[in-house]
C-alpha cells in the first residue's frame, strides 16, 4: 500500500477582501513506500499547502489524507501527536534552535515525545548525525555551521524519531549550487540506506531531476502532470 495517499483533498483560504482562494483543488495522489517524490510548481501553486496538509499542519476542508495507512483527518489529538513522529519535515530556513547545540537540536523531538531513555536518545542522535556526515559537530552551535551543515542538522533532527516519511519544503533554496548538489546526494544516500520515503517540494526543476524518481507538477492547486525520471545507472 502507498505510504501517502491523498483523496480529493481540498483546501481554501479566506482572503482579506472576502474572496475565497482555492490553494489545493480536489487533489488525489499516491506515493509508494521508499519513493523519492518531487513536487514542482511556480510560487503560489499550492506546494507548501500540500506538504502542510500531509503533515496536518493544515486540515483539509474536504477529502482524506492517509499516512502509513491511517486517515489523519479522523485522529484524536493524542493519536495525531504519535502519528506526527512518523512524519519528519525540513524547511528552507532550517528552523534550528539557535541556543542549543547540534546534539540538543537533534535530540529535541525525542525529548519532547518523552518516551525514550537517555541512552536511546544518545544512540539515535549519534546515528542520525553520522547519517548526515556531521558526527564531529555535536557540540557546535548552529551559528558556527555553514548553511549546508545547518540543513544537515535539520535532516538529522527530522529523522531522529525514525519516521516513514521525510517532507522537504524548498530545502536547498537558501544554499549555493555546490552545497545544493552535496545535500541532494546526502538525501539520496539516506533514502537508499534507511528507505525513508522522501517528498521534496521545490520551484527548481534541476533539484528534482537530480534526486527524484517520480515528479509531479502542481499548477493552481491541481496536479497537471506526473512522470518518472530516468534512473541513474545503478551498481546492481
Ligand atoms: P507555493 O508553496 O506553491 O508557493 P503555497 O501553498 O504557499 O504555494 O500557497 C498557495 C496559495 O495559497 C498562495 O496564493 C497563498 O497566498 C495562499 N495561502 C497559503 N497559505 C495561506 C493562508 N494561511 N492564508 C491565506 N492564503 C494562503
Ligand atoms: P550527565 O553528565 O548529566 O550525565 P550527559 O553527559 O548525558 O549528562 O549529557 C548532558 C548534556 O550534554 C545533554 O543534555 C546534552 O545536551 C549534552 N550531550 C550529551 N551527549 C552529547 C554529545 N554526544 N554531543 C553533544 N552534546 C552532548
Amino acid at each position: 500500500p502507498p505510504v501517502i495517499r491523498l483523496e480529493s483533498v481540498q483546501k481554501s483560504f479566506a482572503l482579506p477582501n472576502g474572496e475565497v482562494f482555492d490553494a489545493v483543488r480536489s487533489l488525489s495522489l499516491e506515493i509508494p513506500e521508499g519513493e523519492v517524490f518531487g513536487l514542482i510548481g511556480k510560487s503560489g501553486a499550492g506546494k507548501s499547502t500540500l506538504l502542510r496538509l500531509i503533515n496536518l499542519l493544515e486540515r483539509p476542508d474536504a477529502g482524506k489524507v492517509f499516512v502509513g495507512g491511517r486517515d489523519l483527518t479522523t485522529l484524536s489529538r493524542r493519536e495525531l501527536r504519535d502519528t506526527r513522529q512518523n512524519i519528519g519535515m525540513i524547511f528552507q530556513q532550517f528552523n534550528l534552535l539557535q541556543n542549543a547545540t547540534v546534539f540538543d537540536n537533534v535530540a529535541f523531538p525525542l525529548r519532547i515525545h518523552g518516551r525514550h531513555s537517555r541512552a536511546e536518545i544518545d544512540a539515535r542522535v549519534r546515528e542520525c548525525l553520522e547519517l548526515v556526515g556531521l558526527g564531529e559537530k555535536s557540540y557546535s552551535y548552529p551559528a558556527q555551521l555553514s548553511g549546508g551543515q545547518k540543513q544537515r542538522v535539520a535532516i538529522a533532527r527530522a529523522l531522529a524519531p525514525r519516521p516513514q516519511v521525510l517532507l522537504c519544503d524548498e530545502p536547498t533554496s537558501a544554499l549555493d549550487s555546490e552545497t545544493t548538489r552535496a545535500l541532494l546526494e546526502t538525501l539520496r544516500d539516506i533514502n537508499q540506506k534507511i528507505g525513508v520515503t522522501i517528498v521534496i517540494v521545490t520551484h527548481e526543476l534541476s533539484v528534482v531531476e537530480v534526486l527524484c524518481r517520480q515528479v509531479a507538477i502542481l499548477e493552481l492547486g491541481r496536479l497537471i502532470e506526473q512522470f518518472a525520471v530516468d534512473a541513474a545507472p545503478s551498481a546492481e
